[in-house]
């Protein structure tokens, strides 16, 4: 008998992000597509997590998290935004904020149930809606500043809409949403039964001024959502696969119900190491600064190449407008950038389901100087 799968993500394929990175590889090219710093984290979190080790810490983490972890976390949010989690209760340490997306999504969404997506979307989003049987509905972005666009938010909502998926700093444009998205997302959910989830993983990485404004600030709102971070943005360790997700503790007990299942708990001499580290604030709070200066710098060596500079209030993401120069698709231009110019960067077509025809690329900026360099100059040949 031939054994036949039937596939819950039939038309997923590989991420665009694998598919650079790999092309990267391949073509020896500087890479600048897949979003992480090419830098190392800080000596002291390295030394911190051996210690960890070397004492001992390392079975399992209790489901929820290491306690002490959970408890900078929730004093964390309650300085920047006032908003109090029980650390006991509604916050969870997960294997990454894909992870807590995963199970996030997961346990609100049921078969026929409607997913406000805004697009262009975070690649993860779609496909576990999708795996749980859920219907995403897409609202485009504002063309302009990629802001929401609430009229056509409100139009979309229907009888079934069950979740709405907010991401701010928003991966790839690098817009923010502000005090006023919050107002009208208030005023959207009033009286319905929908949920939010606020990807925030890049929430320390604002500029020019841009405040980071976390779903967490707003009482209406915190009392239906699932606010999800990430320290691998925040302290330089993408590979460690480490985030969390703070709900109130209805909602988190639901959580906790699936991610226990997922990975029951994630690695216990990291959860261990962060929990000191996070006490020290400068770093989440100068991170800011530290990426604007590098966004600054790149922007600055591309200023005289023939690329359009969009604007970029967060995230370590650029994008460029290349319309003016090439007819390739993005795809095939992404494609050119790396084999023949030496430069990989991310097409925007896969952040959108319907067939894309704009010439915008996004290129990671969380690099060391002279890469910048090096990759501005190639690109100044354009
Ligand atoms: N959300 C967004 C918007 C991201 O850009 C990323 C990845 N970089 C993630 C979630 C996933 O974060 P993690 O690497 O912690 O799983
Ligand atoms: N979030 C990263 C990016 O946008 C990639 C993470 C991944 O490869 N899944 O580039």
């Amino acid at each position: 008998m031939k054994i036949k799968i039937t596939s819950k993500l039939p038309n997923v394929g590989t991420s665009i992000f694998t598919v650079m990175s790999k092309m990267a590889y391949e073509y020896d090219a500087i890479n600048l597509s897949q979003g992480f710093p090419d830098f190392n984290c800080p000596d002291e979190l390295i030394e911190l997590v051996h210690y960890y080790q070397k004492k001992g810490f390392n079975q399992y983490a209790p489901m929820q998290g290491v306690l002490s972890l959970r408890s900078e976390i929730s004093k964390k949010i309650e300085k920047l935004h006032g908003s109090f989690y029980n650390p006991e209760t509604e916050i969870t340490i997960t294997a990454g904020a894909t992870q807590a997306l995963f199970t996030a999504i997961s346990c609100i969404v049921n078969k026929g149930d409607e997913v406000i997506v805004f697009e262009p979307a975070y690649d993860s989003y779609v496909p576990v809606i999708q795996a749980n049987g859920g219907k995403p509905v897409f609202v485009p972005l504002n063309k302009d500043d990629y802001s929401i666009d609430w009229v056509l938010t409100k139009k979309s909502i229907t009888a079934k809409t069950k979740l709405i998926i907010i991401n701010s700093p928003h991966n790839p444009t690098g817009s923010v949403i502000g005090l006023n998205d919050i107002r009208e997302l208030e005023k959207l959910i009033k009286g319905k039964n929908i949920f939010i989830i606020s990807d925030e993983v890049y929430e320390h990485i604002t500029f020019d001024g841009y405040e980071h404004i976390s779903l967490s600030r707003s009482d209406i709102l915190t009392n239906r959502s699932f606010i999800i971070s990430s320290f691998g943005k925040t302290y330089h360790t993408t590979g460690w696969k480490m985030g969390y997700c703070a709900a109130p503790e209805l909602l988190m007990r639901e959580f906790q119900k699936l991610h226990q299942f997922v990975v029951f708990s994630a690695n216990t001499p990291t959860q261990y190491a962060y929990a000191e580290f996070l006490k020290i604030e400068s770093h989440y709070l100068d991170l800011g600064n530290f990426y604007m200066q590098k966004r600054d710098y790149f922007v600055s060596k591309i200023q005289k190449s023939k690329f359009k500079i969009k604007s970029c209030k967060g995230t370590y993401f650029q994008l460029l407008d290349y319309s003016n120069f090439s007819k390739l698709n993005d795809k095939k231009f992404a494609e050119y950038l790396t084999k023949e110019v030496g430069v990989a960067v991310i097409p925007l077509s896969p952040f959108y389901r319907k067939p894309y025809n704009e010439k915008i690329i996004r290129v990671c900026f969380a690099k060391r100087e002279e890469i910048l360099k090096s990759a501005a100059k190639l690109l100044n040949k354009l």
